[in-house]
């Protein structure tokens, strides 16, 4: 409702009067649409004595119904719209000679640390939004349109598994390509939980719903989003799509999984082309394979990787600050495992083969890269200054 909107302080003061924003807004004449984000699913119900690891998607899309959402629907289907384009992006960067590693820009811990401290390597930050922003952004545009409803009456919300999320969405102008907010609020998994908790509700007893159409359908390879070497294998089953116009027989790519630091290596695109690749998870070790690009440019040279992907928790997003506490190793490879067996779960393993996925560009998008789609689901980025005292 309006004091949800306008509350001056956010979620701290929706959390604190006891009740809930969502029961609010819904009580108001705004239309509640709220998004999950890949790592919620594999971690939340640990909150309600489900184990680490365990799915609990649909019983989350029932609690968050309850809770007084109108519309459920699921960053998982961002994510597949961020590898449509951050994927197609990368296709004309190695094509076009463009500047090249290309560096994953979805994770704002990331983008943070980036812009402050390797300003010179902007140009290499992948321009697509990250998937909880161009979810919003969809929300409010085509989804909106779609049903008729003024988009100043939407009231959009994303449960993260990141206290870092609650400031990308007003990073900048772009946050607000819809005309408006387009992400209003995010909650972290801890956040739900409370609020689950608060409202009396019996988490684990409740049954399972099924997402909103059509901005919720998934592919597995949107909901590995959330694990370190995700975003990579997700974007490499598609750009394999795109190079050589078939799809991967295996969609496992076991190569770019695990947990070292910095994992790289070479995937051949069936003879057509050599993907070199990179993967870092938590912000310190971030650091080397960033001096390695920083100083080729120096030599006039470019580090030897197409595309980087950059996470600042360790482990991804399943072990994210906004995650249920007491996260250790065990835990980041049960919620891990749980990721990647939701994805073998999925009809559709790749993001380009998501039915919801392709009805959006046909409807609305017409193609990757398009004007529209550049509007709507890119950004960019400027440096930050660093204040010293
Ligand atoms: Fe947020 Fe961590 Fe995921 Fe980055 S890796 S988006 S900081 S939860």
């Amino acid at each position: 409702g309006q004091c949800a909107t306008h509350c001056p302080v956010g979620a701290i003061y929706e959390l604190d009067e006891g009740g809930t924003f969502l029961h609010e807004a819904s009580k108001s004449e705004k239309v509640v649409a709220v998004q999950i984000a890949p790592a919620v699913r594999v971690a939340l119900g640990e909150e309600f004595g489900f184990k680490a690891g365990e799915i609990t998607t649909g019983k989350i899309y029932t609690a968050l119904k309850r809770l007084g959402a109108d519309y459920v629907f699921d960053t998982n289907f961002g994510a597949d719209m961020t590898i449509m384009e951050e994927g197609s992006e990368l296709v004309k960067r190695v094509s076009e000679g463009g500047v090249l590693p290309q560096l994953t820009s979805c994770c704002p811990g990331w983008i943070e640390y980036v812009t402050k401290y390797y300003p010179d390597l902007i140009e290499n930050l992948s321009s697509a939004k990250s998937p909880m922003m161009m979810q919003g952004a969809i929300t409010k545009t085509y989804w909106a349109e779609k049903m008729g409803i003024d988009p100043a009456n939407v009231y959009s919300v994303a449960i993260m598994p990141c206290t870092a999320k609650k400031i990308e969405i007003k990073r900048d102008e772009h946050m607000k390509s819809s005309g408006y907010d387009d992400v209003d609020l995010v909650l972290t998994t801890r956040e739900l939980a409370r609020i689950i908790r608060q409202r009396g509700i019996d988490f684990a007893s409740l049954p399972e719903t099924e997402v909103d159409s059509p901005i919720g359908e998934y592919s597995g390879a949107g909901t590995i989003f959330g694990v370190t070497g995700g975003v990579m294998e997700a974007a490499i089953r598609t750009a394999y799509n795109a190079i050589t116009g078939k799809d991967l027989s295996d969609p496992d790519i076991m190569t770019v999984r695990g947990r070292g630091e910095f994992r790289h290596g070479a995937i051949d695109v069936d003879g057509k082309a050599t993907l070199r690749f990179g993967v870092v998870h938590g912000m310190a070790n971030a650091k080397e394979v960033l001096d390695e690009i920083r100083n080729a440019k120096a030599r006039g040279e470019r580090a030897p990787y197409e595309f980087i992907e950059i996470m600042a928790c360790r482990g991804g997003c399943i072990a994210g600050g906004g995650q249920p506490l007491g996260t250790d190793d065990e835990i980041r490879s049960k919620r891990t495992s749980g990721s990647y067996t939701d994805d073998k779960n999925c009809a559709k393993r790749c993001s380009h083969q998501n039915p919801s996925v392709q009805k959006i560009y046909s409807e609305f998008f017409e193609a990757p890269l398009s004007e529209k789609a550049h509007h709507l689901l890119h950004t960019s980025y400027k440096e930050v200054p660093v204040y010293k005292n």
